[in-house]
């Protein structure tokens, strides 16, 4: 029987930010779509790259990644959270969350085991357990509070090995609360879990809300490997710096997949993340404040274009919209006709469920762009209502 990592992979097909990103291209729409800022982070994190290279730091990093980076990563850990992790032994640098996410994946799932998470789950982590050869056990948050039931985790943790958890959560926007992730603390150390934390969005949340890492509540650290990216935090996500920290005995089992697939690299890069964790509240807190507001300017251009919003976003580059309203009963299809009749490209919730029947009318919008490009979109999705 063909059982290739290439034929488990087929049913993921292309990730719905590429073909929505290439669309956008071709059609010179405005990319609300796939999450990346239109505008590049802190000049000096540039400016501390490109001294890293005039210096010579070209060459491969050590496999956990350069010592500077570790360093600021288990710095940052204690800083922000209290949390305590060994920079040599508890730090992977690794090439993006994504590149965390499937090498942890790998270096602790058995073939066979499951793999809680909460859906809509973000795109990457289905595929990661396929290719580690693991079944995917979604818990659904549904609109349009998005609200985690902790009587359905607690079911899908029955047997399962690890729970691959994402707070602040792509695509909802919702933070969890310190309610939510007791209970989820629970449910890992009475079902013995292991639990992998996607944090990529750690430093962007809004209004009142706290990130509180699931790592710092009791009985979780010795049982969680945390991780993050330098991407979001920085508005880099090309330069896919990343990283997982946590006990050495789970960042040992990331570390041996990860050493296989790319080893070491970014150099340079990883001593410009180093510098910009370093100074992490100050580099962050306005891009937070901008992104609160680009927010607000999305949910209130939004709704008076006619669609419906519950629940504004707590974190993340990302608000759901529901469609409905204007008459959309399969948001899939209509996402892909929006940038020929209105020059805006959104993605379609459904792409984030196993099922594709599930959110058929929610819409995903990223307000990680300039004010100007959130300003003009709204304004044509305004014009679509007059359209009929
Ligand atoms: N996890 C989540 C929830 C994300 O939204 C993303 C996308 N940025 C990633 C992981 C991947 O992060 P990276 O670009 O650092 O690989
Ligand atoms: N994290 C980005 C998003 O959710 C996409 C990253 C990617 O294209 N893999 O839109």
């Amino acid at each position: 029987m063909d059982d290739s990592v290439a034929r488990r992979l087929r049913p993921f097909g292309t990730t719905i930010f590429t073909e929505m990103s290439a669309l956008a291209q071709r059609t010179g729409a405005l990319n609300l779509g796939q999450g990346f800022p239109d505008e590049d982070g802190p000049a000096e994190l540039v400016e501390a790259a490109a001294a890293a290279m005039r210096a010579g730091r070209n060459q491969y990093a050590p496999l956990a990644g350069v010592p500077e980076l570790r360093r600021a990563v288990a710095a940052h850990q204690r800083r922000r959270y209290g949390l305590e992790v060994d920079p040599d032994a508890g730090v992977q640098v690794t090439f993006g969350a994504t590149e965390a996410i499937a090498a942890a994946l790998l270096g602790l799932l058995e073939p066979g085991e499951a793999v809680v998470a909460l859906e809509p789950t973000y795109d990457s982590y289905g595929a990661a357990v396929a290719m580690a050869g693991g079944i995917l056990r979604p818990v659904t948050l549904h609109a349009p509070e998005f609200a985690l039931d902790l009587e359905r985790l607690e079911a899908a943790a029955a047997g399962a090995r690890i729970l691959l958890l994402n707070t602040p959560h792509n695509p909802t926007g919702r933070v969890l609360t310190q309610a939510e992730l007791e209970g989820v603390a629970r449910i890992c150390r009475e079902h013995d879990l292991i639990a992998i934390t996607d944090e990529v969005y750690e430093q962007l949340v809004y209004d009142d809300a706290v990130h509180v890492p699931l790592a710092t509540l009791p009985g979780m650290a010795e049982r969680t490997l945390t991780i993050s990216s330098a991407g979001k935090a920085f508005s880099f996500t090309g330069w896919k710096i990343g990283w997982c920290s946590g006990p050495p005995r789970l960042v040992a089992a990331a570390r041996a997949a990860k050493q296989f697939m790319t080893f070491a690299g970014g150099t340079p890069l990883q001593h410009a993340v180093a510098h910009g964790l370093d100074h992490a509240e100050r580099l962050t807190t306005p891009l937070a404040a901008q992104l609160q507001a680009n927010r607000d300017a999305l949910a209130d251009g939004l709704t008076s274009a006619g669609f419906a919003l519950s629940r504004r976003s707590a974190g993340t580059y990302f608000l759901n919209a529901d469609a409905a309203p204007l008459g959309v009963t399969d948001a899939a299809a209509w996402c892909r006709e929006l940038p020929h009749r209105a020059g805006v490209v959104a993605i379609p919730a459904s792409a984030f469920h196993a099922s594709p029947d599930s959110a058929p009318t929610l819409v995903r919008f990223a307000f990680c762009k300039s004010p100007q490009t959130i300003a003009a979109a709204v304004e044509r999705l305004q014009r679509l209502r007059g359209a009929g």
